[in-house]
């Protein structure tokens, strides 16, 4: 039994609030605006409450299991983060204060932009970006900026591995780049031969991910690095992968020119339905001018070792401003906190748990699974979902007969150039004892797929609903009720 939806609940008439008496004179609104019948569900305030509550209960969660999304770092996010947060100083604050009203605030932008810069290795860095893949944008414009700033206009194109997110080749192309995609090796490295073949006079850049989607390190990110730069091109760092680094490597040791790091991966701020994201861009010296502003600065050090005066800065070439206000300020807040937590030490023990926790699962299921670039792992690795002898199973069975031991499915068919991919990232908060059941549970899959295929086939048994049509879903996406011919007419 499908749940039914709220528009299936509630009858006319019922309300689930109560608004106050008006402070002002009522006015007459203009009839022709307005909607002859609006199809909203009428629902007293427990029958919401009951509804939504239910509906929250049907959803798998970091709260309530392992949830191994490869790339997408679903970790624990501390509680302390959320109290933190909810500080009416930070909580109450209005984004259009006068900054000597907002020091505190401002402060901490400031030092998590320090942590940041010190963490990842770069010069300066701006938080306006509110997602990943906005960071990739403001990184790829200030590129764009660096090269039009030098007058160097022939560059109209960027590499991309064949292994990217997809985010990256739909960010170079939203900025006007040709993207031309580079093929990895067998070692599952780009390969540094084909790279250099397209290293000439109208590069622009490489956008490059370290460790890469196969959860692998590029063994010759450094090479890979130095042809680029010699070909007069700057190199993007998609820091998606920032959780197998911490405290280890720096992208901006190894060279990158900007890099975005995701808050809500790494620095466990919520993911998706969770909150909204932050995807900090962080640059080397020569890019410093070009970043998204303004930004939190200091404005004004008394000598008296007093606290400092902070301000909004705007650097002299700035691409602009790229989101209204300063960003995800309550996303600040929770990877403030995270970090001032940890602590350097703890943040490399969070990126060795991390490593070890995926080593530990791909010994464990090595064998049972094909692990198509078979080395050292970092903070995730890929598995083949399929078997020579079991070819009617795919991975997506493998995903959803998952469910059905209450684990969330690993990121499946990404990246594209392994067939059949899960790709599994356990990350560092979970223990041994949820690795070993995630593990057993897998073991006992491969087995189901050689000896009762159909059970995978079916699969899930357990949840409320079972298989979707994920292509109808998808297709025909229905995000309410019907809406009554007359309704859309008026
Ligand atoms: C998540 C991710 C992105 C995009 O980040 P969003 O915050 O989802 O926009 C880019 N690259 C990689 C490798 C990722 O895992």
């Amino acid at each position: 039994m499908p749940e039914p939806l709220i528009y299936d609940i509630g009858a006319p008439g019922r309300v689930g609030v109560a608004f106050p008496e008006p402070d002002v004179p009522l006015a007459d609104l203009p009839k022709e605006h307005l909607r002859k019948d609006l199809p909203l569900p009428e629902v007293g305030e427990l029958e919401a409450l009951r509804h939504f509550t239910r509906m929250s209960q049907l959803n798998h969660s970091i709260l309530t299991g392992f949830y191994p999304l490869g790339s997408c770092t679903m970790k624990y996010n501390p509680v302390i983060n959320e109290e933190t947060a909810r500080l009416p100083g930070f909580a109450h604050a209005h984004p259009l204060q006068p900054a000597e009203m907002m020091q505190g605030s401002l402060a901490i932008m400031y030092h998590l932009q320090e942590w940041l810069k010190e963490i990842a290795g770069f010069a300066g860095v701006s938080l306006q970006p509110a997602a990943g893949a906005h960071g990739e944008l403001a990184g790829v414009m200030m590129i764009r900026a660096y090269h039009q700033d030098r007058g160097d206009s022939k560059r109209n194109k960027i590499l991309i591995p064949d292994s990217a997110h997809g985010t990256n080749p739909a960010t170079s192309s939203m900025s006007g780049y040709r993207v031309v995609e580079i093929p990895s090796d067998a070692r599952g490295n780009v390969d540094l031969a084909k790279l250099k073949a397209e290293c000439d006079d109208t590069l622009a850049g490489l956008m490059f991910t370290n460790p890469n989607t196969l959860g692998l390190f590029e063994e010759q990110v450094v090479e890979v690095i130095d042809a680029v730069h010699k070909a007069g091109g700057l190199v993007y760092g998609d820091g998606a992968n920032m959780n197998a680094l911490l405290g280890i490597c720096r992208p901006g040791d190894l060279g990158f020119d900007v890099l975005h790091i995701n808050l809500h991966k790494t620095f466990t701020t919520p993911h998706g339905g969770g909150g909204p994201g932050s995807g900090p861009v962080c640059v080397a010296n020569h890019l410093v001018d070009f970043l998204p502003g303004p930004i939190a600065g200091i404005v004004e050090q008394p000598k008296d070792g007093d606290a400092p005066v902070y301000g909004w800065v705007s650097p002299a070439k700035t691409i602009g401003r790229l989101k209204a206000f300063h960003g995800q300020f309550g996303m600040h807040v929770r990877a403030f906190t995270y970090i001032l937590m940890q602590g350097a030490e703890g943040l490399r023990a969070v990126s060795e748990h991390a490593v070890l926790n995926a080593n530990y699962l791909k010994a464990r299921l090595q064998g049972a699974y094909t692990v198509p670039y078979d080395r050292v792992c970092m903070h995730e690795v890929v598995l083949e979902g399929r078997w020579s002898d079991a070819p009617e199973v795919h991975a997506l069975d493998i995903a959803k007969r998952l469910m059905d031991f209450g684990f969330h499915p690993p990121t499946n068919y990404f990246p594209l150039i392994v067939r059949e991919a899960l790709m599994i990232e356990p990350t560092e908060t979970e223990d041994l004892a949820t690795l070993d059941a995630f593990a057993e549970a897998m073991l006992k899959i491969a087995e189901e797929a050689h000896t009762t295929p159909e059970i995978l086939q079916q699969a899930p048994h357990t949840t409320k609903n079972g298989r979707m049509d994920e292509v109808r879903a998808a297709r025909q996406l229905m995000l309410c009720c019907e809406i009554p011919r007359e309704v859309e007419a008026a």
